[in-house]
């Protein structure tokens, strides 16, 4: 097959690191479950392979797939978004050090930042990111917020974009100016965007991490973590913890990444094309008080989201002016939207982040309003979609 020089975002979502098998011709590569791999003599490794926590055949393939379509030189396989974190924090920050982070990061990340990386003397101040000015205030000052005394150095700016749940858009090529202009490094969570929509190192970030749970996997049947980098000094301390700690992800849960990830392209338009439409219906609808969706105009985040992303996604927060009630009510009463956590598969999901991904934050400034619900807009036919709203919404008038 001859192969084009450039090729486009689907072309290398299908083929990079997907070789046929030379033995058998195979088209798809054979998943490598071995453990160990055999070696010609004391230290005679055929192609590297030693041991599966340092290297695996398949894991290796999802992870050149990754690197393709992020950008990077260099990507990292887990066994969950937060494992992902966890190690690639490990590889920058040490006790002393500070991080910056958006006031509306994922719940999960701020748990582990604040409770797990804090006792370890790992400081962290949560801003809202798409005030730059506060950004820079507070990279600069670093731990005084709540690091051990003496404060620490700002080693990392953590930026959701869009956010989650409230759909933020924060300026990527402006944030990694900013972070950079204190020696520290940009990591962005690319998992609401997926490579497909947004590829945040061509736009000047260090980092790239990722829910593969989500949209990269993208059928709700496996759970992992990545992370992509295009330095090669990055790339081996990341590559190190990752052995070293040995977090990464089992070959099946990396084949099922991999075979989700052929088909990101197609997925995200139809995700992008409901959500749009599910966005559009309900801001029309009397009992909503705002909707949170970058593909509208009125979105204060539209017009950057319109240059830094290809398509808006599929993600819709939703908040509803009869409240905490009637929000939990038009939870509780749809039937293809599943109440559930997580997000990014072709079903559509709905979550109520005050009370499920956003528990952990309950009480901090990163807490959730009460009336906010987040859609999860899947791929199914768009007029089913807007009719289980309805049927749900119409539940909600007489409360
Ligand atoms: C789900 C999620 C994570 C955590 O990933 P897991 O795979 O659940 O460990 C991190 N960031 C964002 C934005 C997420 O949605």
């Amino acid at each position: 097959m001859s192969v084009p020089e450039n090729p486009g975002f689907n072309t290398r979502a299908v083929h990079a690191g997907q070789d046929f098998e030379p033995l058998t011709g195979a088209v798809v590569p054979p998943l490598h479950f071995s453990s160990t791999f055999a070696q010609d003599g004391i230290g005679g490794l055929r192609n590297g392979y030693e041991y599966g926590r340092g290297a695996n055949p398949t894991r290796d393939s999802l992870q050149e797939q990754l690197a393709a379509l992020e950008g990077g030189t260099a990507a990292f396989s887990f066994s969950s978004g937060l494992a992902a974190e966890d190690s690639l924090i490990r590889a920058i920050a040490r006790p002393g050090d500070h991080i910056v982070l958006g006031n509306d990061a994922y719940g999960g990340t701020y748990r582990l930042i604040s409770r797990v990386l804090g006792e370890w003397g790992i400081g962290n101040t949560p801003v809202d990111m798409s005030d730059l000015d506060s950004v820079a205030r507070a990279v600069a000052a670093g731990g005084s917020a709540n690091a051990p005394a003496g404060g620490g150095k700002t080693r990392i700016v953590w930026v959701e974009t869009p956010s989650n749940p409230l759909m933020k858009i924060t300026d990527i090529a402006a944030l990694a100016a900013v972070a950079h202009e204190a020696g520290a490094l940009l990591v962005v969570d690319n998992t609401f965007a997926s490579p497909y929509l947004q590829t945040p190192l061509a736009l000047g970030a260090d980092v790239v991490v990722h829910s593969t749970t989500k949209y990269i996997g993208g059928h709700s049947d496996v759970v992992g973590g990545a992370v992509v980098v295009n330095d090669p000094e990055l790339a081996s301390k990341i590559g190190f913890v990752q052995f070293a700690v040995g977090a990464v992800s089992g070959p099946m849960d990396a084949f099922l990444t991999t075979r989700g990830l052929k088909t990101l392209g197609v997925r995200m338009d139809r995700h992008s094309e409901n959500a749009q439409a599910v966005a559009e219906w309900l801001l029309e609808r009397p009992e909503v008080e705002a909707v949170l969706y970058p593909g509208l105009p009125s979105h204060p985040g539209h017009e950057l989201a319109a240059k830094q992303m290809k398509k808006f996604g599929g993600m819709v927060s939703v908040q509803f002016k009869g409240g905490e009630a009637a929000a939990r009510k038009v939870a509780e009463s749809t039937s293809i939207f599943t109440l559930a956590e997580s997000l990014g598969g072709i079903e559509s999901l709905m979550n109520y982040p005050s009370e499920m991904t956003h528990a952990s934050v309950k009480g901090t400034e990163l807490a959730v309003p009460v009336n906010l619900l987040r859609l999860s807009c899947g791929i199914e036919d768009v007029e089913d979609l807007i009719g289980d709203l309805d049927q749900a919404f119409s539940r909600i008038s007489a409360l």
